[in-house]
């Protein structure tokens, strides 16, 4: 949507009063006819790759055809213990995109020197590549068995985002 359409939207929102306003929160300002999209793209919330995260999902041709989710840490927010607020988080919202945009499809961009991991791991992997895409791959592999469980329906696909942008697919 370019950024004109949404100025007005907005506009017209203001004047359409504060029920009317919360009804349009739970709209998509512009959708397919039939409300269906193909995937909710799950990142991280880290400022550094914003721009390239939305370049990626472009990529794949799912411009303004994916809902999207930022939790620090993208995979790990789903499923670390030590980040129990975001595992709900990301459960509830899965259910809501299912559920509003019947997607078919969870893709998940993790990207490397990730704050949300140093954290929960205690340990930097920025100098350890290997390392640290083995780390990234365990836990993609935890949430996509979880993900197979609760949302059989549901395809997952992984990604690793590199600090310049660029992505690679990793296999769980
Ligand atoms: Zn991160």
């Amino acid at each position: 949507m370019c950024s004109t359409h949404r100025e007005h939207a907005l506009s017209r929102r203001a004047f359409a009063g504060l029920a009317a306003g919360a009804a349009l929160m739970l709209t998509p300002l512009r959708s397919t006819a039939s409300g269906v999209i193909e995937a909710m793209g799950v990142t991280c919330i880290d400022y550094r790759l914003v721009d390239d995260a939305m370049r990626f999902f472009d990529g794949l041709g799912l411009t303004n055809e994916y809902d999207e989710l930022a939790l620090a840490g993208a995979s790990l927010a789903a499923v670390s213990p030590k980040f129990p607020k975001a595992n709900a988080a990301f459960w509830d919202q899965l259910a809501i995109s299912k559920n509003l945009h019947h997607i078919k499809k969870v893709i998940v961009l993790d990207h490397r020197d990730c704050g949300a991991y140093k954290v929960a791991f205690g340990k930097a992997f920025a100098a350890a590549r290997d390392e640290e895409t083995a780390q990234h791959a365990k836990v993609m592999k935890t949430l996509k068995a979880k993900l197979a469980k609760q949302h059989p329906d549901l395809e997952a696909a992984f990604y690793l985002m590199a600090l310049d942008g660029t992505a690679e697919k990793i296999a769980v």
